[in-house]
């Protein structure tokens, strides 16, 4: 298994495999990529264009993807998914973004949900396509992924919402034809309290099953503007940790503002002996991997 550490600031934190940061947020504030980190990027939630072009908003029978419609999971606005001079400026701005890192970590690079999208373009591409809605859907959402696959050189990692039965209904999203064009795939299974570990590592196990590609996880540790009452507590990190890496996935990554935030949770959690003991009881090489690297942390939080 590999480990990641997942950060909204340009700094590696030490004891992880991987470093991904945020260069491109869903507010459309975006930094600039470093050498040595992956980059991730929000494609088409994207508050700054839906600012700067109102008629770009996906819209649906109720309502545009705005951030504040509760009709959907949707905290940011979005752009629609077929909006041409924002899927140009995106493929220009990743391949840009790939050259000068380590590869590209997409977010949002599908519908915004299901209903998605009814503007006047849509409904025109949708009636001439002679598919039904849901096909249409994906088709073009895939040929985005090709089009990103030829501008992308290094890795290409698809982020998936968790949600492993109605990605196709929802987003256009088909796991399948998202692996022919991804190196990998990363479940983002953001919550602010891991406290029922089952259901985190059922839906573990139902994408290890279902992604043909390698399958990293998301684990939310320390956001901005949090404080220590609104996260989980490094016991259920590392008990969440521990049930996900026995259902067989690749990797974990680890959200966290930036490698400050995480340190504080790798000295909690390696303080945490007793719990550590437990879970050597939780399974086998997985789980032995995710203890030894708690184990390795001991060095780095002295
Ligand atoms: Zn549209």
């Amino acid at each position: 298994m590999k480990f990641g550490a997942f950060v909204y600031e340009p700094e590696k934190a030490e004891g992880f495999d991987l470093h991904l940061l945020r260069v491109k947020l869903e507010t459309g504030d975006r930094i600039p990529p470093v050498q040595d980190m992956y980059s991730n990027i929000a494609v088409f939630a994207d508050n700054a264009a839906v600012r700067s072009h109102p008629d770009w908003i996906s819209q649906s029978p109720l309502g545009p993807a705005r951030m504040g419609n509760n009709n959907f999971n949707i905290y940011w606005s979005v752009v629609c998914a077929t909006q041409p001079e924002h899927r140009a400026e995106q493929l220009d701005y990743m391949e840009d973004v790939d050259r000068h890192s380590l590869g590209v970590w997409l977010n949002s690079q599908y519908f915004a949900d299901h209903g998605h999208c009814t503007c006047p373009r849509c409904k025109e591409r949708w009636k001439k396509s002679g598919l039904s809605w849901f096909e249409w859907r994906r088709k073009e959402v895939t040929d985005y992924i090709a089009q990103i696959r030829e501008r992308v050189k290094k890795d290409l990692v698809m982020s998936i919402q968790p949600d492993p039965i109605t990605a196709c209904e929802r987003y256009g999203v088909d796991f399948d034809d998202f692996a022919k064009y991804a190196d990998a795939f990363n479940v983002v299974m953001f919550s602010k309290n891991y406290a029922t570990p089952w259901y985190w590592e059922m839906l573990a196990r139902g994408f290890k099953k279902l992604l043909k590609k390698p399958v990293y996880i998301s684990l939310y540790v320390f956001g901005p503007g949090d404080t220590a009452k609104d996260v989980s507590s490094a016991s259920e990190l590392l008990t969440v940790s521990v049930r996900c890496a026995r259902a067989g996935i690749d990797g974990i990554l680890y959200l966290a503002t930036g490698a400050s935030q995480l340190k504080d949770f790798q000295k909690a959690a390696v303080d945490k002996v007793e719990l550590r003991q437990r879970l050597k009881s939780y399974g086998g090489q997985p789980v032995q991997e995710v203890l030894d690297l708690v184990k390795s942390w001991e060095k780095i939080v002295e």
